[in-house]
């Protein structure tokens, strides 16, 4: 009886009448891409964890920032493994360090591509703690002096955008502070505003070699179960001046997402981690999922969920099937 006035079903008769009422679409321009440079020439070593994801010598970044580009992903992130680790990460901040040469490589070969420095020194520091160390414990306040040399020899490289992603409070003020002194104004803070205490940053670990010796995370990111707090963080971010707020992980946080894009007149970004990419992998390689169509599916749901930008390794492949679908 109800049916012959309220069909849902009409607006879904074609693929055109489909596209018509699409109320959420996904670019290549939504992605920002993350690589791994490590010392030497010439190198691209797969990480065992992420098929298809490699630690790459500068030379080979610029080669894979140059196919981003062309399939029309804006952005790509840097990380880096240094020649030496040592209390303090000082590698971090070091000039000829891989992330400051692939940064000032990358931006020579695409200029106009959005180049992202990741600022925090768990990849430095021969403990594996984001910050300085006093007994066990990451002392804050020192810490900050640190991100701000690490931020600037970023910017001074030519990074458009420094994303620390320590969780030391009041990080995003300091770094402002520095970049400014510097008279880098113009470069941007994407803030991992709201950074949990994950599990499913795994694999990133050993693509970073970044776990910490001893201990955990926990005293410095977030507790998982909270919500409430994220939007604290989110605050507190954006009045020490921070231009992007960050949500990560990505699939398990969708509330969180969307409870910060209702909250905030700010781009939102999204990491859509490792542990994400790989259990997709994993799940793909034994045929068990259409990799294709769930890696569509999870990004159109970040999308959905409220995220302008999403850092993510599909980002290459998912670029080639939009592609293929236009
Ligand atoms: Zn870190």
């Amino acid at each position: 009886m109800y049916t012959q006035k309220l069909r849902p079903r009409r607006m879904r008769i074609s693929p055109a009448m489909r596209a018509m009422v699409r109320e959420t679409t996904l670019s290549a321009k939504d992605f920002v891409y993350p690589l791994f440079v490590v010392p030497g020439e010439n190198i691209k070593e797969e990480i065992p964890s992420m098929p298809n994801c490699y630690h790459l010598s500068v030379d080979n970044a610029v080669k894979a920032a140059q196919e981003c580009w062309e399939l029309g992903i804006p952005s790509v992130e840097v990380f880096g493994l240094p020649e030496y680790k040592d209390e303090d990460g000082s590698s971090a901040w070091d000039m000829t360090s891989p992330v400051q040469r692939a940064i000032k490589a990358i931006k020579e070969a695409v200029p106009e591509m959005m180049v992202v420095g990741d600022v925090c020194l768990c990849q430095y520091t021969s403990h594996g703690h984001c910050g300085h160390l006093e007994d066990h414990y990451v002392d804050n306040d020192k810490t900050l002096k640190l991100l701000q040399k690490v931020a600037v020899s970023q910017a001074k490289a030519g990074a458009d955008i420094v994303a620390p992603s320590d969780m030391m409070d009041g990080r995003v003020a300091a770094i402002r502070e520095a970049l400014d002194e510097a008279g880098y104004v113009n470069v941007s803070i994407m803030s991992y505003a709201v950074k949990y205490a994950s599990g499913y940053y795994g694999p990133f670990r050993d693509a970073a070699d970044s776990a910490p010796s001893f201990g955990d995370r926990r005293q410095y990111q977030m507790d998982p179960a909270n919500a409430h707090e994220a939007i604290k963080e989110v605050d507190l971010d954006i009045a020490e001046g921070a231009d992007i707020i960050m949500v990560k992980p990505a699939l398990a946080y969708l509330d969180v997402v969307r409870q910060v894009r209702d909250h905030i007149h700010h781009p939102v970004a999204v990491y859509n981690v490792s542990g994400e990419y790989a259990m997709v992998k994993a799940a793909a390689a034994n045929g068990w999922i259409d990799e294709k169509r769930i890696v569509l599916e999870t990004l159109m749901g970040m999308k959905r969920a409220g995220a302008d930008i999403i850092i993510t390794y599909h980002a290459i492949d998912a670029a080639k099937w939009l592609k293929e679908e236009e």
